[in-house]
């Protein structure tokens, strides 16, 4: 790729980290499954590689491609979306400092916060992110990171990235943004102010729920350099193989999130119209309270539906109804997912401010036929309708 010249996104998705192989000219990284690497004399090192935990040529094209997407400097790859997150509290946290979280949030980021980095001695409140009146009064001296998700897993809130960078500013600390929900295609938060994006690549930048993978992506050199330090230091980094399928999962991200947005749309446009259904979440919707600002700051809505159906039992029979909608955690990926928040991926909030409610559904909406997902959700919806 020619470095002078403004690429876009898909391009650079396809091609950036990504030179064909110097030794083989492979257009495709090779798969570099080796832990060491041969030394030219003491301290004479090929390529700037050493050993695999530091750094892996797999792993450095997958860095770089996730650093250019994201609009970032310098792009990070870890074993998972959780360990990105530890790696990142604990290189710009202390115990005795303080973080904003939201109020709603993926259940493993709030256990990370209630159950590990608690106990460590970092304080953490959480706030309605779309009020930033009342983030703004959360802020304590001791604030160190406003940590963002939108749209929030599950219930699809969202928050103004820009606004919110700006309490950061005013607070000296640091806005960091989970962009899992959206991915860079939909959504830029480094352009907007934030300091560094956190992902779980195991969803849409994977997007085929063939692999576990995170992400950090910095805005400066300097963030970057103390997060790669610690990166190295405590060692959660990305295999090569993982790295491999994330870059493989990258280059469609652009086709498929297309995809996955028509078909979420489809998708609302059946549920907001059923009488089963009580309440649909969906940034989408212009009576969203978010919907202002998720069409200021998104390409695109995603392809995340929420909605709520009045009552447990009937949440729980939608889920287990469907057919082409397998019941599972996790989302982003090609294939249509269902599940209940409340007993599956957030069971871990039960009993917290971020418990979530009963009678909610969660649709992780796949790139499939719509007319076939709409029969399905049609056919489950009636079925429990009916019991
Ligand atoms: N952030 C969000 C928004 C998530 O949905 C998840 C996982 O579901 C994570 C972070 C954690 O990522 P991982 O499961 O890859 O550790």
């Amino acid at each position: 790729m020619d470095k002078d010249v403004h690429h876009g996104f898909d391009t650079l998705a396809i091609h950036a980290g990504q030179e064909p192989d110097p030794a083989t000219g492979a257009v495709v990284p090779p798969i570099y499954q080796v832990s060491t690497y041969k030394q030219d004399g003491i301290g004479g090192l090929r390529g700037g590689y050493e050993y695999s935990r530091s750094a892996n040529p797999t792993r450095t094209a997958l860095e770089v491609c996730l650093a250019e997407i994201e609009g970032g400097v310098r792009g990070l790859a870890f074993a998972s979306g959780l360990a990105a997150e530890d790696t990142l509290l604990r290189a710009l946290c202390r115990p005795g400092d303080h973080v904003i979280i939201p109020g709603d949030a993926y259940g493993g980021t709030y256990r990370l916060f209630a159950k590990v980095a608690e106990p460590w001695g970092l304080a953490f409140d959480p706030a309605p992110l779309g009020d930033v009146a009342a983030v703004r009064a959360a802020v304590r001296p001791e604030t160190k990171i406003i940590w963002v998700e939108t749209p929030t897993n599950p219930l699809l809130g969202v928050a103004d990235i820009a606004a919110l960078a700006g309490v950061a500013r005013d607070a000296g600390a640091l806005l960091v943004v989970d962009n899992t929900f959206a991915s860079p295609y939909l959504q830029r938060p480094l352009a907007l102010g934030a300091d560094v994006v956190v992902h779980s690549t195991t969803k849409y930048i994977g997007g085929h729920s063939d692999v576990v993978g995170g992400a950090l992506i910095t805005s400066s050199a300097e963030l970057g350099e103390r997060l790669a330090f610690h990166q190295n230091s405590m060692g959660a980094v990305a295999g090569p193989f993982d790295a491999w399928l994330t870059l493989r999962g990258i280059k469609t991200l652009g086709v498929r999130m297309d995809r996955h947005c028509s078909n979420a749309a489809a998708v609302v446009k059946l549920l907001t119209r059923h009488e089963a259904v009580r309440e649909v979440l969906y940034p989408g919707l212009p009576a969203h309270p978010g919907h202002e600002t998720a069409a200021k700051q998104m390409k695109g809505f995603g392809g995340m539906v929420s909605f709520r159906m009045g009552s447990e039992e009937a949440a729980v029979r939608v889920c287990e109804s469907t057919k082409l909608f397998t019941l599972g955690e996790s989302l982003g990926g090609v294939e249509s997912l269902i599940e209940h928040p409340g007993r599956m991926t957030h069971a871990s909030a039960a009993g917290s401010p971020l418990e979530v409610p009963a009678d909610l559904v969660r649709l992780s909406v796949g790139i499939e036929d719509a007319d076939d997902l709409l029969r399905d959700l049609e056919r489950a919806l009636g079925a429990a309708a009916i019991v």
